[in-house]
């Protein structure tokens, strides 16, 4: 007799970046803005009644969709939300890669999108940056069944220009591509537009990054009508309430404030090239970053101990045990403030190792 083990799916999890318990840590390991959502959101949240949440939330959360339709310029019927972009892609990882023939994505890459193919059963295949981390789209003029990458790439940080991101998508309108832009806020070009050109593009993106808003979990799609209806009726066969009454509400708020968007955005990008300099100073060398994170290396100190010893200062940023980039340190783009504390940190580290020597 064989076990009712024996017939369980069994996955590998996705680790997500430590989310430490104690107040007064430094946090830039998990890529969240640090600044605080739009005033408006807020207000919106207040303004919730809890008496509401007798009720079921509208399945189709149109308040919210409407409002990103509005803001991008775009038919309602051409966007579909989620709990946050990994709802939205796994939904799409479920809807739209259903072939023999292996899905790409790149080798350094978002680590999830191998945990979704394992998990539904999708053949992939890991396609490897060139030596300076970046994509070539010749390497995606393959038979295949789909492409997924972000833009910019995670954890690298490099952007790829549109008309290289258009280049894929127009060698394989045989198959859907998905552009995962959960960073193309902070300096990336999206290739929403071409979501009118292209009936096999989706384009995904995020509140949780450039909306501050990572624990309210809204992620959205635009792509074709005909992609969008084939997303919903998976979501409907699946769970109709993914969206949940706040998060429609305070979704809605935060586009409504492209002031505030527009300023926060701004100030991270600046935060960001101000440490790329304080990065170089010390001895540090990255791939060029449009994102809101910056993947450094140093010339002589292991990443795997500048890990552990900023840790011990409070002071958390990411590091992947991963092939290729085992000497890297993704560090999140925080308030200016933080990323003092952090340069000093490193100082410190710095002449301590140098004193060893
Ligand atoms: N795509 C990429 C490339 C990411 O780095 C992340 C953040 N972990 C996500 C998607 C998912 O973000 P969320 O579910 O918070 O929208």
């Amino acid at each position: 007799m064989g076990s009712f083990e024996d017939q369980i799916r069994k996955v590998t999890p996705y680790t997500p970046g430590e989310q430490p318990k104690t107040q007064n840590v430094v946090k830039l390991n998990t890529n969240e803005n640090p600044y605080p959502p739009a005033p408006g959101v807020t207000e919106a949240l207040k303004n919730t009644e809890a008496d509401t949440l007798r009720l079921y939330p509208d399945p189709t959360a149109s308040k919210l969709v409407g409002a990103i339709a509005d803001y991008y310029g775009v038919k309602p019927s051409r966007v579909f939300v989620g709990v946050g972009s990994d709802d939205v892609i796994a939904m799409s990882f479920l809807t739209f890669f259903n072939s023999e023939k292996p899905i790409l994505f790149p080798d350094i890459s978002y680590s999830f999108y191998e945990v979704w193919a394992e998990a539904f059963r999708v053949p992939y295949h890991r396609v490897p940056l060139t030596e300076s981390f970046e994509i070539d789209p010749a390497d995606y003029a393959a038979d295949c069944g789909g492409i997924i990458f972000p833009n910019p790439n995670a954890p690298t940080g490099v952007a790829l220009p549109a008309e290289q991101v258009e280049q894929i998508v127009r060698e394989n309108q045989d198959t859907v591509v998905i552009v995962d832009e959960a960073y193309i806020d902070f300096g990336g070009e999206s290739v929403l537009p071409l979501t009118e050109k292209y009936e096999n593009l989706l384009v995904v993106q995020t509140f949780s990054k450039s909306r501050q808003m990572a624990g309210m979990r809204i992620g959205f799609a635009i792509g074709s009508e005909k992609l969008i209806k084939y997303l919903s009726d998976m979501k409907y066969s699946f769970n109709s309430y993914t969206m949940n009454r706040p998060s429609i509400e305070a979704g809605a708020a935060a586009v409504a404030d492209d002031a505030y968007f527009k300023e926060t955005c701004a100030k991270i990008i600046g935060t960001r090239e101000w440490a790329k300099t304080e990065f170089r100073k010390r001895g540090f060398s990255f791939a060029d970053s449009k994102a809101n994170f910056i993947f450094v290396r140093h010339g002589s100190a292991a990443a795997r101990d500048l890990f552990a010893k900023l840790r011990e200062r409070n002071i958390f940023v990411r590091y992947f045990d991963q092939p290729r980039i085992d000497n890297y340190l993704r560090v999140t783009v925080g308030t200016r403030e933080q990323m003092e504390a952090l340069f000093s940190a490193l100082d410190e580290i710095l002449a301590e190792d140098e004193r060893k020597e």
